[in-house]
């Protein structure tokens, strides 16, 4: 007998929904809704959770419940499949069981996938260029604002050299960390160099030239050319100069504010007539070589796409046509990932094309046009970032604790109760005795008002108003229609690690990484650690509002029954948009590599993330200073006679500098006395 009968006087039978099952509340996911939770799968779990969608051929969920991670693509043997949870466990457990110590949240690179990705990404074009009789090659660039973490950017040129992939800059401390990387790389990669450009930035550019590395100067604004020809007279070299065309195609969606004619970035037609002018007067226009333009990110079409690409290209043959030296036809970034597997071009988070359509689009547009115009085919070039980098981490974070209230009981409150109170009172019992639920949630809602309002004025306690609480909560549950969403907090910031769905709304697929043998037999939306009121996930990915999860065990916080959710494709923009907000710093990191046997892989990188004191650091805060101030008042107050001595203390204090900002969970609870440790070669792991 539901709740609703014993605390209202009289007996009351539940709403036909009174305790809605999993299936009622998951109509839209076709083969769950008539699933069981015993005939439940892991491949229920794949489409549930639209795995096949948006993770092939990355990511999928394994016969253990778990997902796995296919490093090498889809092409790939069973047994190189990785499984997510074993990386986990390795990188959190406690040192002294074999694991590396770590703290949540972690991000699990796998350099493999970003090997993949170019590799990917250098055979679209040039399957593209051998299928189309095109006359000239394909050599990319990765724009180092998508991630500029070392490893990743190293890994990029490593990977990218036996294809000449390059680098692009678009600030000065990106221009030097892509110089450096740059001279481990191929020798014909180039270094593109866009964004507001000052002296420094140019000089700085020129000298990558001095030294050998194939740098073009791309014009963001006219004024740059001044500058350009006097300082590459001043350095005595002659630069290689691209000009960046602010297209008459515009991109309408979410990332194509800066597309168009009335875009941030570019040279307008008459603005690239004056360049190529002035060029001309200076004796320098052969060093003009490289037409770049930038639609945007995340392009939704391939036509938009060709459209953009075909206008880029009649502007290239025309400074062909001036006389301009050119060489490089360089389309930007813009290759769209598909986050939630929709294959759709009609919205911002999915995509409607593959890398093959995307490619065949862009030496197609190129081609018809040269062709038209008798021009000799230009190199291709892009600046894809998002597509590079997005499949190549998972960040992955804890369910702590859930806010899902138990009811306590209603007990007797009734004489307090105000007159009119007392009557809604008795109204909402009437109404629950003859089942008309109607009534029962209007005299409900109606009874907790008036006794908000009464305890406002002073007329009630604090016991009375929760026991109301408590009533109204289980009426509401009893008939069927309490809130089904449960609040998970994750141990998380949203603002540091999720940055675009707190700023632009973007969705990431996040889903467990493990019990996906399990049915899901709950709904929640994901509230994160800070302070604020907009940190929390309450859109996903397929338009819900909420994450189909499984029960915690043991509140989450307790050992063995930690949940572990993970955000995919977030290995794009997120990282360096991250903020402090309330201090949190960033991730732990792992780097993962396969290793030789089967299902086996190996942590080659383990890194703790900012401590306390570092995140103090960023805000100019001196922790050493702070815990010497701490220490000095604490030996004015020298108490060692009651309970905790002063070394304890101080011992805890250092360790608080010295732990990471988040929660420490179940294994991570303990003292920490050392950060950022490096475990170079640390593991390797047989599954
Ligand atoms: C941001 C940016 C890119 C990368 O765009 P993606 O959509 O991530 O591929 C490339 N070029 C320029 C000029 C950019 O500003």
């Amino acid at each position: 007998m539901p709740a609703l009968a014993c605390c209202v006087d009289g007996a009351v039978s539940p709403h036909p929904y009174a305790f809605a099952t999993w299936d009622s509340v998951l109509p839209d996911y076709p083969p769950s809704n008539t699933v069981t939770a015993a005939a439940w799968s892991p491949a229920h779990s794949a489409v549930l959770y639209r795995v096949d969608g948006w993770g092939a051929p990355y990511f999928t969920v394994n016969s253990n419940g778990n997902v796995s991670v296919r490093p090498y693509g889809v092409d790939t043997l069973a047994h190189q499949e990785i499984d997510l949870l074993k990386v986990v466990k390795k990188a959190s457990d406690p040192v002294t069981s074999g694991g590396l110590g770590l703290q949540f949240p972690l991000v699990v690179r796998f350099p493999d996938v970003l090997k993949n990705r170019l590799e990917s990404l250098q055979s679209a074009f040039n399957f593209a260029i051998a299928s189309q009789g095109y006359d000239a090659h394909y050599q990319g660039v990765y724009p180092v604002k998508c991630n500029q973490d070392k490893f990743v950017v190293e890994d990029i040129v490593k990977f990218g050299s036996p294809f000449r992939f390059g680098l692009e800059a678009g600030s000065k401390p990106e221009l030097l960390l892509a110089m450096s990387c740059l001279c481990n790389g191929s020798p014909d990669a180039l270094l593109v160099c866009n964004g507001f450009k000052d002296v420094e930035y140019i000089s700085l550019a020129l000298v990558a030239r001095k030294l050998h590395l194939n740098t073009v100067i791309v014009l963001e604004q006219e004024e740059e050319l001044d500058i350009l020809i006097e300082v590459s007279k001043k350095l005595g070299v002659r630069p290689i100069i691209g000009v960046r065309a602010k297209l008459r195609t515009k991109h309408s969606g979410h990332f194509g504010s800066t597309s168009g004619e009335k875009g941030k970035f570019g040279l307008t037609t008459t603005q690239i007539l004056r360049v190529v002018k002035k060029l001309q007067q200076y004796e320098m226009l052969d060093c003009l070589q490289l037409l770049h333009f930038h639609i945007g990110s995340q392009i939704p079409s391939t036509s938009l796409l060709a459209d953009g690409v075909g206008e880029a290209a009649q502007i290239y043959c025309e400074l062909v046509r001036l006389g301009a030296c050119m060489k490089v036809i360089d389309i930007g970034g813009g290759l769209g990932i598909d986050y939630d597997g929709s294959k759709s071009q009609d919205s911002d988070i999915s995509v409607g094309y593959s890398l093959q359509d995307y490619a065949s689009a862009v030496v197609e547009a190129v081609r018809l046009v040269c062709d038209r115009k008798g021009v000799r085919h230009p190199v291709i070039c892009s600046e894809s970032g998002r597509a590079i980098v997005s499949h190549h981490s998972i960040l992955v974070f804890q369910a702590v604790s859930t806010s899902s209230r138990e009811i306590s009981s209603p007990g007797l409150f009734v004489q307090h109760l105000a007159d009119d109170a007392l009557s809604d009172y008795r109204n909402l019992s009437a109404a629950a005795i003859s089942n008309d639920y109607e009534s029962c949630l209007i005299y409900a809602e109606q009874l907790k008002q008036r006794c908000v309002d009464q305890f406002k004025e002073g007329l009630l306690g604090m016991e009375q108003l929760a026991a109301v609480d408590s009533l109204c909560e289980l009426v509401l549950k009893a008939i069927g229609i309490s809130d089904q969403i449960r609040t998970d907090h994750v141990n998380l910031s949203i603002f540091t690690s999720i940055p675009d769905f707190w700023g632009i709304g973007q969705l990431f697929p996040i889903i467990p990484i493990h019990r996906l043998d399990e049915k899901p037999a709950v709904r929640a939306i994901l509230s994160d650690l800070t302070c604020d009121s907009d940190g929390k996930i309450d859109k996903f990915i397929g338009g819900e509002s909420s994450l189909p999860l499984h029960e915690l065990e043991g509140n989450g916080n307790v050992d063995g029954g930690a949940y572990y959710l993970g955000m995919f494709l977030g290995g794009a923009y997120e990282e360096a948009l991250g903020g402090f907000h309330n201090l949190f710093g960033g991730p732990s990191v792992v780097r993962v590599l396969q290793s030789d046997g089967p299902h086996s892989f190996a942590v080659t990188r383990a890194v703790l993330g900012p401590s306390c004191g570092d995140v103090l650091r960023v805000m100019q805060h001196e922790p050493e200073i702070m815990f010497q101030t701490l220490k000095h008042r604490l030996e004015e107050i020298c108490d060692d006679d009651n309970g905790i001595s002063s070394l304890a203390i101080l011992n805890g204090l250092a360790c608080s500098f010295n732990n990471m900002p988040y929660l420490g969970g179940n294994n991570n609870g303990h003292c920490y006395y050392c950060t950022n440790g490096d475990y170079a070669g640390a593991a390797e792991e047989e599954q």
